[in-house]
């Protein structure tokens, strides 16, 4: 079968031709439709998470997917049900550990998971892939096209959640908001804070792109404000807009992790979603430290999401508006010509790589 992978010491992803994987017991078949494509796989690709599952060679990349049960083999699946499956696995070799066992995958700590088409364990980016029932999420039939981004959506539905749940201690009834950064994660989630059953009334997204681009068309349309760090650095948000009560960082600019606080208003929260490399810069620590103490705000980082926050996630995905999907997918690709996929450039969101239709 055809498989996207990149191989041990290159940097590209390549077109590899594999056999058709053989489900073990308990494993169903799934045949996959589409592939979407972001950051994490760019570094993958660099070899940046390295890790790659044991032996191959090579690992096949994709963690972002829609499929349908092509063969159940003795499961309780429906064979031609629609499917997305979760990222995390146990690490190779075991079967589960206590994260697994309290569904909160998302909470392990590392070496206590593999990832699949990230760290350890095959992705999703072939013809066919296999998998335990109870890393599947079921999904509509309308979700053949867009269901990839049940997985990215559901970070940010973890993000929300954890938000929340610090601020559950007293009346929080937050009205403003700032996604920082407008790449895919970015939009997604103003996406979200946009939808009619969000809170927020007032939505800001940060950028450093000239008009026009096709991402602050987006961020307009969906209702949010675009701001220009160029022209307002996040430090100066609360007074050139006003001070946010959430504040969602994904542009991975380390100095935002910092800036975020100045940014949120009295008993805001700030979540942090970027994945910076290692930088070293100068930070006032002791504003920092006291602006979060007198101000009672909170910080806090989060990655992956478990298996309520995908099917929040579903729900979430029923609420965009009809135009959001086709503006945000700008790309989709065959297999023959998924390097293409991967090409960065101006005008492209999010890019997907289709194996099938339904
Ligand atoms: P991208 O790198 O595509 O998006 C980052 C965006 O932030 C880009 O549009 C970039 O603008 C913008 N940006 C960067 N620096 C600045 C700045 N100084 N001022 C204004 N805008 C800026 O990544 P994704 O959207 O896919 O993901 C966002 C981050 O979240 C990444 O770090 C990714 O690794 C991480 N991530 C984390 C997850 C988690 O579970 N924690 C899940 C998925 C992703 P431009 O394009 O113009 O350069
Ligand atoms: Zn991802």
């Amino acid at each position: 079968m055809k498989a996207i992978a990149v191989k041990t010491d290159e940097s590209r992803p390549q077109l590899i031709d594999v056999p058709v994987p053989e489900p073990k017991e308990g494993e169903a078949l799934l045949r996959t439709l589409r592939v979407g494509i972001d950051g994490t796989d760019h570094e993958v690709i660099r070899g940046n998470h390295g890790g790659f599952p044991e032996d191959d060679g090579y690992q096949i990349l994709g963690h972002e997917a829609v499929a349908v049960v092509e063969d159940s083999n003795g499961t309780a699946l429906e064979e031609g049900q629609l499917v997305v499956p979760t990222v995390r696995r146990p690490p190779a070799g075991t079967e589960t550990n206590r994260y697994f066992e309290r569904g909160e995958p998302d909470m392990a700590p590392e070496g206590h998971y593999v990832e699949r088409g990230i760290v350890g364990a095959h992705g999703y980016m072939s013809e066919f892939f296999t998998s335990k029932p109870e890393f599947l999420v079921n999904v509509p039939d309308s979700f053949a096209k867009f269901g990839f981004l049940v997985e990215p959506v559901s970070n940010s539905e973890k993000a929300f959640e954890h938000a929340y749940a610090s601020r559950s201690a007293f009346t929080w009834e937050p009205e403003s908001a700032v996604v920082l950064g407008n790449g895919p994660l970015g939009l997604l989630t103003l996406a979200m804070l946009e939808t009619s059953t969000s809170p927020f009334d007032r939505n800001y997204c940060l950028g450093r792109r000239d008009r026009p681009d096709p991402t602050v068309d987006i961020i307009e349309r969906l209702g949010g404000t675009y701001v220009d760090s160029r022209d307002t650095p996040v430090s100066e948000i609360a007074a050139v807009h006003e001070p946010m009560d959430f504040v969602y960082e994904a542009t991975g600019y380390a100095k935002h992790a910092f800036e975020t606080v100045d940014a949120l208003a009295p008993n805001g929260v700030g979540a942090l979603l970027g994945i910076p490399s290692d930088w070293e810069f100068e930070v006032d620590g002791g504003s920092l430290h006291r602006n979060l103490v007198l101000e009672n705000k909170a910080l806090f980082g989060s990655v992956n999401s478990n298996y309520e926050q995908y099917e929040a996630a579903i729900d979430r995905l029923k609420e965009f508006p009809e135009w959001f999907v086709d503006e945000f997918i700008t790309g989709v690709y065959s297999p023959e010509n998924a390097e293409a996929a991967f090409e960065d450039g101006d005008g492209v969101i999010k890019t997907v790589v289709e194996f099938d239709t339904r």
